[in-house]
């Protein structure tokens, strides 16, 4: 099953992950950064299809996508 990670630290909190998904496989997170801003989260057991769109979109590079 593919999944992504994210790196909660560098995440801005932009959502635009979150706009380009075409699986809703990404939410924002509840809990904020040590930046203090709340970032985003892969929601387990969504049907992601590993497409890297979000990996491609992030302006911060914060997202790895496996196969
Ligand atoms: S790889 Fe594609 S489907 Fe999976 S979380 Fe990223 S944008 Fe969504
Ligand atoms: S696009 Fe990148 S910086 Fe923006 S919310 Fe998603 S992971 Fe965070």
């Amino acid at each position: 099953m593919p999944k992504i990670t994210i790196d909660r630290e560098k995440c801005k909190g932009c959502l635009l992950c979150i706009s380009f998904c075409p699986k809703g496989a990404i939410v924002p997170d509840t809990k904020l950064n040590r930046k203090g801003i709340k970032p985003v989260r892969f929601k387990k057991d969504t049907a992601c299809i590993a497409c890297a769109m979000c990996a491609v979109i992030c302006p911060d590079c914060c997202i790895e996508v496996f196969k």
